[in-house]
């Protein structure tokens, strides 16, 4: 597989983890030995946040830049970036399988599995962000106007708990 995004190219393949794991979710693990709420959620207090760097638009133009220096950006065309994306979901869908079940927190994963779920999510993240460039989407701005459709689509006061969809829901 051609190396189009660089850690292939960096790393020698996807199997070689670097040892510079960091903890992902560590608050989503505390989580899950506390109490939860009746729906079976982690509770809202201890829920898991990111940090608010790098912005899409930071991950937007740290890509731009990694393949401008490597004249990649030839085959970097939409339909190509969206089958590159799709692989990508698959090596994250390749960690999941044959695990059933797997609890918010992945309290029973190694640090290992973790930062290999962390490299396959950024790679998914780094095409899908210049899939919408190459497409001319503004991401985070077409984020909050379907989160808002969402909104109108499913009122919290219809809603709440379940897990049906729109279609299905009465006036
Ligand atoms: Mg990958």
């Amino acid at each position: 597989m051609m190396a189009t995004n660089g850690k292939e190219a960096q790393n020698g393949g996807d199997d070689v983890l670097t040892d510079t794991a960091v903890v992902v979710n560590g608050a989503a693990t505390e989580a899950s030995s506390h109490s939860q709420r009746q729906n079976g959620g982690p509770e809202r207090a201890e829920r898991f946040t990111f940090t608010p760097k790098p912005t899409i638009e930071d991950i937007r133009r740290m890509q731009a830049e990694f393949t401008d220096e490597r004249d990649w950006n030839q085959f970097h065309q939409p339909r190509n970036l969206l089958l590159a994306m799709v692989g990508e979901v698959g090596e994250v869908a390749e960690l999941f399988q044959w695990r059933g079940e797997v609890a918010e927190g992945l309290p029973d994963w190694t640090e290992s599995e973790r930062e290999h779920l962390a490299h396959e999510l950024s790679d998914v993240l780094i095409y899908l962000v210049e899939l919408a460039e190459k497409c001319r989407v503004d991401l985070p701005q077409a984020v909050l106007r379907k989160m808002a459709l969402n909104r109108l689509k499913y009122p919290a006061s219809k809603v709440q708990g379940s897990a049906k969809k729109y279609t299905e829901y009465k006036d």
